[in-house]
């Protein structure tokens, strides 16, 4: 953001040191050198910074100094810089937490009082409504931009976060895969995708309620995170499709990960209503020629069909381990698996995906 708002800020001071060059005392430009030099500081090596809001609140205060200086050198009350207060205390709510902006706001009226009533304090008594009206100016920026920074905070985060069951909903999902492939292809991982819709949903709707309906979504999807590692990322599609992207996992371990998930439900509880899952898995192997999402996306979703067709609550992949077809493979002992195939339960996720 700081990187955003210094162009803005250069043409800030630029207009305020036409201003004074046209019309001002000279000299009062060397406050704004103060300025200058205070958010130089603060640019250098800001990202590197431990705190940089500390960095950043140092350099905005050093900013409201120098126009207190120059209120106080230019007629105090009645100087013409007074207004100037108010331009910083824009940017606060977008830096600052609640507890920043109302800081803000009190060190900005502090300055605006030390600098028209120390130097005549008779003159600032008569010209109190000069002193009131910025004040009225800097605190009504304030109570402006901070719901107009929280309401756009939360419009972004509102169109990332599926709100029922809290996980990514698909807004970002292509672009997010495109990275993960990109990554997968250049670090010569693979990437696996699962996608788990429940089973006879539509039965716990109808036969507990929607809001029961609601709570097992919401279980579903805290049972489903769970049992992923922190960077896999996991999305709400819409109903109760849920589709997960495992960085770094080959065939077996992704049967493996999606046959946890497939039990982890089964085991329950979820919304105190006994449920189950089908899941579909396609794994991208770093030497994949097509690695669209929407190919991706297909496989997954034709697994997931097939271990619908197949009877439900099991897992089935578009890749058998092993083989580098298509053909669908149902990880479900008590069904059926194919004869060529390894049986995954006797391969370490080490060794495939070393
Ligand atoms: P299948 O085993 O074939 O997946 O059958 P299903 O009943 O799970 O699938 P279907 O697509 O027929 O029904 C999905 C239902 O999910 C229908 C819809 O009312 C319900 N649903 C979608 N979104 C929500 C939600 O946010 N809350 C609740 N409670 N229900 C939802
Ligand atoms: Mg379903
Ligand atoms: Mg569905």
């Amino acid at each position: 953001m700081e990187r955003r708002i210094r162009p803005a800020r250069r043409a800030h001071l630029a207009l305020i040191a036409c201003g004074i060059v046209l019309f001002g005392p000279p000299w009062t430009l060397a406050m704004i050198a103060v300025a200058a030099v205070g958010f130089w500081w603060m640019e250098r090596g800001l990202p590197q910074r431990r705190h940089p809001e500390y960095t950043i609140a140092a350099a905005w205060c050093l900013a409201q100094l120098g126009i207190g200086v120059a209120i106080a050198l230019t007629g105090a009350a009645t100087s013409y810089a007074i207004c100037w207060l108010a331009i910083p205390v824009a940017t606060l709510p977008a830096r600052f937490s609640l507890r920043g902006v109302i800081a803000g706001v009190g060190f900005t009226l502090a300055v605006l009082l030390a600098a028209t009533v120390i130097p005549d304090p008779a003159q600032a008594l008569d010209d109190y409504l000069y002193i009131l009206c910025a004040a009225v100016v800097v605190v009504s920026i304030a109570i402006y931009g901070v719901p107009l920074m929280t309401s756009d905070a939360e419009h972004r985060s509102g169109s990332l976060i599926d709100p029922l069951t809290g996980l990514l909903n698909r807004a970002q999902l292509e672009t997010r895969f495109e990275e993960l492939a990109y990554q997968a292809q250049v670090s010569g991982q693979p990437l696996a995708m699962l996608m788990c819709d429940i089973d006879h949903f539509k039965g716990v709707n109808d036969g507990h309620g929607h809001a029961t309906g609601d709570a097992v979504l919401r279980d579903a999807a805290y049972a489903i995170r769970r049992n992923l590692r922190p960077f896999d990322v996991v999305y709400r599609l819409g109903g109760e499709e849920f589709l997960a992207i495992l960085p770094g996992t080959g065939p077996i371990r992704a049967l493996a990960i999606a046959e946890r998930l497939r039990s982890t439900v089964e085991l329950g509880p979820t919304g105190g209503v006994p449920i189950t899952v089908s899941v579909g898995v396609s794994v991208l192997s770093a030497d994949a020629e097509d690695r669209t999402y929407e190919t991706m996306f297909g496989r997954a979703d034709g697994a997931l069909y097939a271990a619908k067709a197949a009877g439900r609550n099991q897992v089935v992949t578009a890749d058998p381990p092993g083989s580098s077809s298509n053909r669908l493979f149902v990880r479900e002992e008590r069904r059926r698996r194919p004869v060529d195939a390894p049986d995954p339960a006797e391969q370490t996720p080490q060794s495939e995906d070393a």
